[in-house]
């Protein structure tokens, strides 16, 4: 799945606001506009324009899209399954009501029987992660009990795959058509044909590694490639990975629900990572370099003489791969002056002569604080 940047066609950082998107996007709309361009270059990009400021200009939009790459939320392996997922309603469901959507075209046949397969169950497991391999992508190998299509048989329960007979009734189809009449007048529906059992075929001779079902019970080890960035709550769907059909058709899904472990000191919002940093309340006056941990490794960070408590330091880039996507994440440090636990006489003595040493003018926010509450 490529990912369009939309940051990129819209010309702006990705830490742009609102206002800087909104007039990036005014200026090229303008520039592109088809009113004033002919050529199909500038209608192409007036449209990728739009789409970009679609996204950046909604707020929910832009999380999902910063967060996930999509303005739609977490995408895994290029997103819901195609009118596969659709059409494999199994028992019930979305099968019989295409079922009678195309009767009532009158259409459907061949190429729809086709369509009507049956999907195996799906299997749902939960998967717990620590931090960095959350943060940084990982393979995991677990093992899953599921059915598996029987290879003796090639899945058919009939005895090498070739004892049975396409089923008199339904021709094959599993499926047969009746009349009904309803206050709607007559329609035609179909339902699983009762000779075969739905199957399409009536088995001679049964497999016998399978005793005719046609799968079997196994327990299987599956390699997971979990993708960096990926957050607590967030499933990653392996299609086709789980449970086969009762009868032919195609495996269910494999969604792997995961669960992320807390970091002993960092916190993750969505890409970014957050970091409180309590400091001696002399860093903050003096200045000075504390080695930190970030998810790419240890960083000194280097504290500037003054730094006011509650600064907050943003260190581009050292947050979290995005899921999909070549980009990057934040670090967002708050520095806070921790003051001493207790002060002895001699510490207290000396800044006693330090706030002596200093006038109302040293703290001009305090100073403006004190005339703006005279009135
Ligand atoms: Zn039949
Ligand atoms: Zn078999």
């Amino acid at each position: 799945m490529a990912n369009k940047d939309y940051y990129q066609i819209l010309g702006v950082d990705k830490n742009a606001n609102a206002d800087d998107i909104k007039s990036a996007y005014r200026r090229l709309a303008k520039k592109y506009h088809p009113d004033l361009n002919k050529t199909d270059e500038a209608a192409e990009k007036f449209k990728e324009i739009n789409e970009a400021y679609e996204v950046l200009g909604d707020d929910t939009k832009r999380a999902n899209y910063d967060q996930y790459g999509s303005a739609d939320g977490p995408q895994f392996q290029g997103g819901a399954g195609g009118f596969g997922d659709f059409f494999g309603g199994g028992s019930g469901g979305f099968g019989d009501f295409f079922s009678d959507i195309f009767s009532a075209f009158g259409g459907g046949g061949a190429s729809r029987q086709s369509r009507v397969m049956e999907k195996g169950d799906d299997i749902n497991l939960a998967l717990n992660l620590t931090f960095e391999e959350a943060v940084n992508g990982v393979e995991k190998i677990i093992n899953i009990s599921k059915l598996e299509s029987c290879n003796s048989c090639s899945g058919t329960g009939a005895k090498n795959g070739i004892e049975y007979t396409v089923c008199p009734d339904c021709k094959g189809t599993g499926r047969v058509r009746y009349q009904q009449n309803t206050m709607f007048g007559t329609t035609i529906r179909e339902a699983g044909c009762s000779k075969c059992n739905a199957t399409g075929k009536i088995i001679k001779e049964k497999c016998e590694a399978c005793n005719g079902k046609g799968y079997k019970k196994v327990t299987k080890q599956v390699k997971v490639k979990v993708p960096a960035g990926i957050d607590d709550g967030q499933v990653i769907r392996m299609k086709g990975e789980g449970n086969a059909p009762i009868r032919q058709g195609v495996n269910g899904d494999l969604n792997i629900k995961v669960s992320v472990s807390n970091h002993a000191i960092l916190v993750r919002k969505g890409i970014d990572i957050c970091l409180d940093l309590y400091v001696p309340f002399t860093t903050c006056l003096l200045g000075g370099k504390i080695d930190i941990p970030t998810v790419h490794g240890k960083f000194t960070l280097e504290i500037k003489e003054g730094t006011m408590s509650g600064t907050i330091m943003r260190l581009k880039n050292k947050g979290v791969k995005a899921l999909n996507r070549e980009y990057y994440g934040d670090m967002l440090v708050t520095i806070k002056a921790e003051p001493p636990k207790s002060i002895d006489k001699k510490t207290k003595e000396l800044l006693k002569q330090i706030e002596e040493l200093q006038s109302e003018n040293s703290y001009p926010k305090y100073k403006n604080f004190l005339n703006k509450s005279k009135d």
